[in-house]
C-alpha cells in the first residue's frame, strides 16, 4: 500500500473537542447552552442508531439534546405544527429532521418548513442557494466534513481538478460546489456519465459518493490522487456476518492514491462532528456573539 490514510475519526475527535471548548464561552455571554433538537417520526431501526448517537454527541459536547420521537401515525399537519415550535423556540439552535420520514410524510414541506437560520443539516432550498451564491448559511455535514479533510491534507485545493461521482442534494452537489468555491476545476459525474473510469482518472481529487459498494477500481485512479470515499454499504463479509465497505475498492485504490479515507472511520464520523459545529455557529450568529477560532 502506498497512500497515505486520511484518519476522519480522529480530525472528526479533535473537531468535537474544539467545538466543547468553545461552549462555555457562548453560554457565559448568552447565559443558556446552545441547543439541538432533533425529531423522528416512526421505528426505522437505523435511523434509531443515529438520532441516539446525535444525542449522546451533543450532550458530550457540552449542548442541550431535545429529541422529539412521534409515532408513524403522525399527520403532516401535526410535524409541521412541531417543526414551528421549535423555531419560535429561543433555546434551539438547530433542528434536524431525522430523514427519511415515512411515506405518508412530504419531507420536502417538511425541511422547507424549518427556518434557514437553525437548519443546520443545510438542507433548506434557502440554505442551498446562499451555498451557491457564496453566501454564510448550513452546509450539508458530511459535505462540509469532507472539505475540512481535503483542507487538513492539501492545504489550498485552488486550481485542482475535482471529480465528484454522484450527484445528490445531500452530498454530491453540495460537495461540488464547496470544491468549485475553493477554486477546484469541478466535475460531477452520475449515472449517465460515459466512462467513467476515465473521466475519475483526470481527478486530483476523487469524492466518491454513490453508493454502490467497492465501484469504484484502483485503476480508475490518477497515482497520487486523494480519493475521498463518502460510501457506507453494508455487505456480506463471506463468513455468514455482514461488514462495512466505500464506495471504493480500498485495497486496489490505496496501492495508485496518494492519501485516501478508509470506510469506516474516514468520513462517517466528520458529519455528527460537523453537525455539533453547525450547532455552535447558529448558537453564536443567533445571540449575535463573535466566535473565536
Ligand atoms: P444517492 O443514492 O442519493 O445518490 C447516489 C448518486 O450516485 C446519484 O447521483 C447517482 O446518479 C449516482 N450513481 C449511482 N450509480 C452510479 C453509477 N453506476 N455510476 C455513476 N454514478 C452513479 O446517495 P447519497 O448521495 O445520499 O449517498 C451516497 C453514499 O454516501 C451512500 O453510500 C451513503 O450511504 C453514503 N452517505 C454517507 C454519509 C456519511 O458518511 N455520514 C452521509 C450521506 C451519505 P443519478 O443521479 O444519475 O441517479
Amino acid at each position: 500500500m502506498t497512500a497515505a490514510i486520511i484518519d476522519g475519526k480522529g480530525f472528526a475527535a479533535t473537531l468535537r473537542e474544539r467545538v466543547a471548548a468553545l461552549v462555555p464561552a457562548f453560554e457565559a455571554t448568552a447565559g443558556r447552552k446552545p441547543g439541538l433538537t432533533v425529531v423522528i417520526v416512526g421505528e426505522d431501526p437505523a435511523s434509531q442508531v443515529y438520532v441516539r448517537s446525535k444525542g449522546k454527541a451533543t450532550e458530550a459536547a457540552g449542548m442541550v439534546s431535545t429529541t422529539h420521537r412521534l409515532p408513524d401515525t403522525t399527520t403532516q399537519d401535526d410535524l409541521l405544527a412541531l417543526v414551528r415550535q421549535l423555531n419560535a423556540d429561543p433555546a434551539v439552535d438547530g433542528i434536524l429532521v431525522q430523514l427519511p420520514l415515512p411515506k405518508h410524510l412530504d419531507e420536502s414541506e417538511v425541511i422547507a418548513t424549518i427556518d434557514p437560520d437553525k437548519d443546520v443539516d443545510g438542507f433548506h432550498v434557502v440554505n442551498a442557494g446562499r451555498l451557491a451564491v457564496g453566501q454564510e448559511g448550513f452546509v450539508p455535514c458530511t459535505p462540509l466534513g469532507c472539505i475540512m479533510l481535503l483542507e487538513d491534507r492539501l492545504g489550498d485545493l485552488s486550481g485542482l481538478n475535482a471529480v465528484v461521482v454522484g450527484r445528490s442534494n445531500i452530498v454530491g452537489k453540495p460537495m461540488a460546489q464547496l470544491l468549485l468555491a475553493k477554486s477546484c476545476t469541478v466535475t460531477v459525474a452520475h449515472s449517465r456519465t460515459k466512462d467513467l473510469p476515465e473521466v475519475c482518472r483526470r481527478a486530483d481529487i476523487l469524492v466518491a459518493a454513490v453508493g454502490r459498494p467497492e465501484m469504484i477500481k484502483g485503476n480508475w485512479i490518477k497515482p497520487g490522487a486523494t480519493v475521498i470515499d463518502v460510501g457506507i454499504n453494508r455487505v456480506d463479509n463471506g463468513e455468514g456476518g455482514t461488514k462495512l465497505v466505500g464506495d471504493v475498492d480500498f485495497a486496489s485504490a490505496a496501492e495508485v492514491a496518494g492519501a485516501i479515507t478508509p470506510v469506516p472511520g474516514g468520513v462517517g464520523p466528520m458529519t455528527i462532528a460537523v453537525l455539533l459545529r453547525n450547532t455552535l455557529v447558529s448558537a453564536y450568529r443567533r445571540e449575535n456573539v463573535a466566535l473565536g477560532k
